[in-house]
């Protein structure tokens, strides 16, 4: 409730994606457990989503300190012959708090629809994860007007009904911001942001929306993240491409305001 001030502490995600050999994986985790650790307090909660094959290796390194750890994707079953996919509960038995569900590139990849999404998001739950729901419009959409509209269609296909698990953290991701180095400008991120924040308030109550955090992503940096991650209803940030480099990764996180 932003009139009497609900406070949503920022959440820092890095999403390492296809990227990173054992050795990369590990020192960047290091890497950023020593900075965290060396810090007394922090106003954001920081989560890295290295690649499947580096979770475990990745987990052994950042046990004990407060860096989370997520998954990329997940599937909707439980267990079964489902060749090449990881259950949300296999994430969860690493050690996983958190998994990325409906990433555009996962949409655009492999066809990811939004009910797909959402019953990806219900067995995060169901494991105890929480999903990180990513939606946004491509660039084609924004020109036709229709982000808002686009924003939304998503949001209410893939979003799952609040279970007993985890409540899911939203990311508006405008897809011709990932890895372009273009961003929206803040009025229009802030405005996707509200949109978010007044939908989920619609769905599932205030109670709900107000403690519901939206992470922007699309080209976040060091350059640009103190004025993103300050505009209103911005509670932190996706990043691709720079949270591959230690100091870009913590300068985004410590730009929290
Ligand atoms: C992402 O992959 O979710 C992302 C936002 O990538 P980038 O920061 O590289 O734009």
């Amino acid at each position: 409730m932003e009139g009497s001030q609900t406070v949503r502490r920022k959440l820092i995600a890095g999403n390492w994606k296809m990227n990173g050999l054992l050795d990369d994986g590990t020192s960047l985790a290091h890497g950023l457990r020593a900075k965290i650790d060396e810090t007394a307090a922090n106003s954001f909660d920081l989560l890295i989503c290295p690649p499947a094959t580096l979770i475990a290796p990745v987990a052994q390194v950042i046990a004990g300190s407060a860096v989370a750890l997520g998954g990329q994707d997940c599937h909707p079953a439980g267990a079964g012959a489902h060749t090449g996919d990881i259950s949300a509960a296999m994430l969860a038995d690493l050690g996983c708090s958190h998994v990325i569900v409906g990433h555009s590139e996962r949409r655009q990849d492999h066809a990811e629809t939004d009910p797909l999404v959402r019953a990806k998001a219900e067995a995060a739950a169901g494991a105890g994860l929480t999903a990180i729901v990513c939606v946004g419009e491509t660039a084609d959409q924004r020109d036709a007007g229709r982000a808002l509209a686009i924003i939304e269609e998503q949001l209410a296909g893939s979003l799952p009904e609040p279970a007993s698990g985890p409540h899911p953290v939203v990311a508006y991701e405008p897809v011709w911001a990932i890895g372009t180095g273009r961003t929206p400008s803040d009025d229009d991120i802030g405005e996707g942001h509200a949109h978010i924040r007044a939908r989920l308030a619609q769905a599932f109550g205030r109670d709900v929306s107000d403690v519901t955090r939206i992470l922007y992503g699309g080209s976040l940096k060091p350059d640009n993240a103190a004025e993103i991650l300050a505009v209103p209803n911005v509670d932190g940030g996706l990043i691709g491409g720079a949270s591959l480099k230690i100091d870009d990764f913590w300068n985004i996180a410590t730009s929290c305001p």
